[in-house]
């Protein structure tokens, strides 16, 4: 059994579009998304329309609960918190409903899905490290956890201590639990801008992490023309 596993889609439509062929190309026989399909970009219902059609099982991120409320934003960036206003306008009831169903973590096959830590799912921590990812291995029942949220990729292990780095393509070892960030689809951030996503061949044991060119310019004149801030278009070219 061999799974695409992506992340952070953020209504990027090229990017994603761009990861889809590539999965064609891998002999994949399930694709799964730890959420954030929503936000920042500027296709978000296309994306949404997309994961639907395709069935794909999902968890639900922080901007797929803030953009299928109603609530007022606090405390937010002012560049997010305007993103999340936009996209609720542009999805429907359906839309919402589909996304405020979507559960904080939930197993596929032998392995768990999460947008963020499984020690507290629904308070959005980040797990940039070893110590954040030792609060999460205590709750995680399964050998291998899939994470998004910080579109970092990296991948943390556990055998008497937790370990972690960055990855390109490892083994898993059956003596050892694995915490693993499968980077971003729409809006990567480790300074690198190519799109991110995991390929995951079970009867292999290995973990492959995937970056692909993509239409960054097409995308950025969409969050222009949407008037969406300078700022969400400006990043992608950097990765950050
Ligand atoms: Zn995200």
């Amino acid at each position: 059994m061999k799974y695409a596993i992506i992340a952070d889609i953020h209504g990027n439509l090229e990017a994603f579009q761009t990861v889809l062929e590539d999965i064609k190309t891998q002999n994949v026989n399930q694709i799964v998304c730890l959420g954030d399909v929503v936000g920042y970009n500027a296709n978000p219902k296309e994306c949404l329309q997309i994961v639907r059609d395709l069935n794909i099982p999902c968890v639900k991120g922080n901007h797929d609960e803030y953009c299928s409320s109603e609530e007022a934003l606090e405390g937010f960036n002012p560049h997010a918190a305007e993103a999340v206003y936009w996209t609720r306008n542009q999805l429907t009831t359906e839309d919402r409903q589909w996304l405020r169903d979507l559960k904080y973590s939930r197993m596929v096959g032998n392995f768990t899905i999460v947008h963020a830590t499984l020690d507290a799912p629904q308070r959005w921590g980040y797990v940039f490290d070893k110590l954040a990812a030792a609060a999460s291995f205590p709750y995680q029942n399964t050998q291998v956890c899939f994470f998004g949220h910080t579109h970092v990729p990296v991948a943390f292990m556990r055998d008497s201590v937790v370990r972690g780095g960055t990855y390109s393509k490892f083994k898993i070892d059956v003596s050892k639990k694995y915490f693993v960030n499968v980077g971003a689809v729409g809006q990567p951030r480790d300074n690198n801008p190519k799109s991110a996503y995991v390929v995951f061949d079970v009867d292999a044991g290995t973990i492959e992490l995937r970056r692909l060119d993509y239409d960054i310019p097409t995308t950025q004149e969409k969050i222009r023309a949407a008037g969406l801030p300078e700022r969400l278009a400006e990043r992608l070219e950097f990765g950050r």
